[in-house]
């Protein structure tokens, strides 16, 4: 094999794929062109490109996923919130573990962080992020939005990483405009800052740039549905703007405060106000309706699963076969980070249909028996779609990502079958190549700015430890006097 160069895409490459999946079908030794805007098109054999001329990459190789939902911020919480507190942890008790590292974060460890979330995320599959950004205002000095934002589109050029920002408006602790908590603080900023913000981020991140921009309101709890209604054609106006996004219905105690509230659950009032369409994205839908799905589905909306999140915060689990089948999109998100491996992603998701049915293969459908193969193109298009970016076509963007004899048992199986044993019998699959627009920013498993990375990410770790502990003397002083 030719030499596969980091961060190499100055010319147009003719790069060779031992086996590459295209919109769903396997090919052997598939030749394509990459031009220097990061787009790849299909070589038909013989048309005279030399072969010779070509990198080949072994392996099984997939276009990378859209990680269309990730507090890249959230990556420490892993290992910190496995602890019970009480008998009666759950998501609220999770989400003051949350504010409380929120509270203690800078830019600098902001962008550690992110870069290091960004890294692990190519390795697990991924290829764009879609980041879903509330915590704005950092550190001491207190830095605002939008330098946070930009603090993590720095982060992903050091990873490598696509990412589209998604600023995300947060007013509220919940339902009726309940005043912010302090723990929200960080969080908080008037519908008038927030539009200073976004127009900084349109002109810092130009439309030729590697930065693309869409636009969330954290949740019907946080934002009022009537600033929602009167700020999305704003948004959605801006060419630019990607698309918008919400969490919704993570949780019953949401869905109960909407109803009270508003006499419909999220989905519904979203739907009853006009504002959902192809360009909304709607995070978790878990403890959402069919009836809603359906209004989601026919609006064009985009339903975003987190399957390792919403296991480890015990939200519970979407009854989404029936959308899949009526051909709604969905669209898989890391959103907390605990998992950062696309394919384990899809393997739990299916999985969790599996437990709460008592059934197998429930992700399957007559015309697509294997439920990887469905689950992965459905992902794809979806993420595209949750990026406000058309999928197919003859050409596409190079975002490809690709798994070697490490990944599980593929090799052992007909081409038809790679996908099952990648997505449900590899522990832990790692992509040993990643390309991102047409640049090798992982290759044999290295990536040029590891090392760097690494150390940011426990520098940052370090810094928190010690603020945590300089805060727990402080209580245990006062507690004391
Ligand atoms: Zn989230």
């Amino acid at each position: 094999m030719r030499s596969m160069q980091q961060g190499q895409a100055a010319a147009p490459t003719v790069v060779t794929f031992a086996n590459l999946w295209l919109d769903g079908q396997w090919r052997r030794d598939a030749t394509l062109t990459i031009d220097t805007t990061g787009s790849a098109s299909e070589l038909a054999h013989g048309d005279g490109t030399a072969p010779g001329a070509s990198t080949v990459v072994p392996g099984i190789t997939l276009p990378g996923l859209v990680n269309a939902h990730c507090h890249a911020f959230q990556r420490p919480l892993g290992a910190w919130t496995q602890r019970q507190g009480s008998p009666g942890d759950n998501f609220w008790s999770w989400r003051e573990g949350m504010y409380e590292l929120a509270g203690d974060l800078d830019l600098e460890d902001l962008a550690a962080i992110t870069a290091r979330c960004y890294l692990d995320l190519l390795r697990g599959g991924y290829t764009h992020v879609a980041e879903f950004l509330y915590l704005h205002r950092l550190g001491v000095p207190r830095d605002g939005a939008p330098n946070a934002d930009a603090a993590v589109a720095t982060a992903a050029a050091l990873a490598g990483m696509g990412v589209t920002l998604l600023p995300t408006l947060y007013q509220h602790a919940d339902f009726g405009g309940v005043p912010p908590t302090p723990g929200q603080q960080p969080f908080v900023r008037s519908t008038a800052q927030y539009l200073a913000d976004w127009r900084e981020l349109l002109r810092r991140y130009p439309a030729d740039g590697p930065v693309a921009l869409g636009a969330a309101f954290h949740s019907l709890r946080a934002v009022d549905v009537a600033t929602i209604g009167a700020l999305a054609p704003q948004l959605l106006d801006e060419p630019r703007c990607r698309g918008l996004h919400m969490h919704v219905a993570e949780q019953p105690a949401e869905v109960a405060a909407c109803v009270a509230q508003h006499g419909l659950a999220p989905m519904a009032l979203l739907a009853a106000r006009g504002l959902l369409s192809p360009r909304w994205s709607l995070v978790h839908a878990t403890h959402s309706s069919a009836a809603e799905l359906e209004l989601a589905r026919c609006a064009g909306a985009t339903v975003v699963l987190c399957p390792s999140t919403e296991a480890d915060l015990g939200d519970g689990c979407p009854d989404i076969a029936g959308y899949l089948d009526a051909a709604g999109a969905i669209a898989i998100g890391s959103d907390s980070n605990i998992g950062r491996s696309a394919t384990t992603e899809l393997r739990l998701l299916e999985w969790s249909q599996r437990l709460a049915r008592q059934r197998r293969n429930v992700l399957a459908a007559p015309g697509a028996p294997r439920v990887a193969d469905r689950l992965y193109r459905a992902a794809w298009q979806g993420g595209q779609r949750a990026l406000g970016v058309a999928s197919g076509g003859g050409q596409r963007r190079a975002d490809f990502v690709t798994y070697d004899g490490d990944a599980g048992d593929w090799a052992l199986q007909a081409p038809e079958d790679f996908l099952s044993a990648l997505v449900f019998d590899a522990a832990n699959p790692q992509a040993r190549h990643v390309m991102v627009g047409g640049r090798w920013v992982i290759r044999d498993g290295v990536h040029a700015h590891e090392a760097a990375i690494e150390t940011s990410y426990r520098a940052a770790l370090q810094r928190l430890a010690a603020r945590r502990a300089a805060a727990g003397a402080g209580q245990r002083r006062g507690a004391s006097s």
